[in-house]
């Protein structure tokens, strides 16, 4: 894809959430669009940047390390790590991401929390949560999300935000909504138990089942395809 199509292509994903938003009934900022730009080079990040896109998600550690050197001129981009983490890999990400949504365990957020530098704010985390209990997933049962998140609360240099799922895919519009709902669920439940967190994010909806996502709440959603074409296949 071309940088002129970014243009385009970045105005349509905007407008294709802001009709979803309306037709959920929302405010129009009520989900911030996250350009996830996973195996696309620096040059079409720049373009969307140049676009008005300010927040990307990377899945691949050195590839967004790489990319991140490429663009270290636009120092308002805001970095989201997606991707599965392993714990020698925590101390870039705690390093150069503001966000991390794919947070699983107990021993990477206590890694990130002890690796993330002094001088920035605290790391913003999703709880990535293994949705539709798929015995090969990532991400924590729902069974065990609420230590979890007790264990990430008490960490000092980690904010919990929200939770992050990537349910089976599905082709039923009114289907795709049932994981969503129950990711909805959990959060609120959540914030019954935590009145004082600040659990604001509802981290879902890829580009085929945005509009089921915003539906039960997204607030941030993550579009890859739809904003930077197809992706070469991978594994
Ligand atoms: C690749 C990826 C996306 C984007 O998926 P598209 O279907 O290309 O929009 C979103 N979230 C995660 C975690 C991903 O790995």
């Amino acid at each position: 894809m071309t940088e002129v199509a970014i243009d385009e292509t970045l105005e349509a994903a905007r407008q294709r959430l802001a009709r979803a938003l309306d037709a959920a009934g929302r405010h129009p900022r009520a989900a911030e669009l996250l350009a996830v730009s996973k195996t696309k080079p620096a040059t079409l990040i720049r373009a969307a940047y140049a676009s008005g896109q300010r927040a990307f998600g990377e899945n691949y550690l050195q590839e967004a390390l790489d990319k991140q050197q490429a663009l270290a001129d636009l120092d308002d981009i805001v970095w989201h790590f997606i991707g599965p983490l392993q714990s020698n890999k925590t101390r870039q990400v705690a390093e150069h991401f503001a966000w991390v949504h794919s947070v699983d365990r107990d021993k990477i957020a206590r890694r990130l929390s002890e690796q993330r530098p002094e001088q920035l704010p605290p790391l913003n985390i999703c709880l990535q949560v293994n949705i539709s209990d798929e015995p090969t997933k990532a991400g924590v049962r729902l069974a065990d999300l609420p230590a979890l998140a007790e264990a990430v609360m008490a960490l000092p240099r980690l904010q919990l935000r929200g939770l992050m799922a990537i349910p089976a895919p599905c082709d039923d519009p009114q289907h795709q909504r049932v994981p969503f709902a129950r990711l909805r669920e959990a959060l609120e439940e959540l914030k019954t138990r935590h009145p004082e967190a600040p659990l604001d994010t509802l981290s879902m909806g890829m580009s085929d089942d945005l509009e089921a996502a915003v539906a039960e709440g997204a607030t941030q959603v993550r579009l890859g395809t739809a904003i930077f074409g197809q992706r070469p296949p991978r594994d």
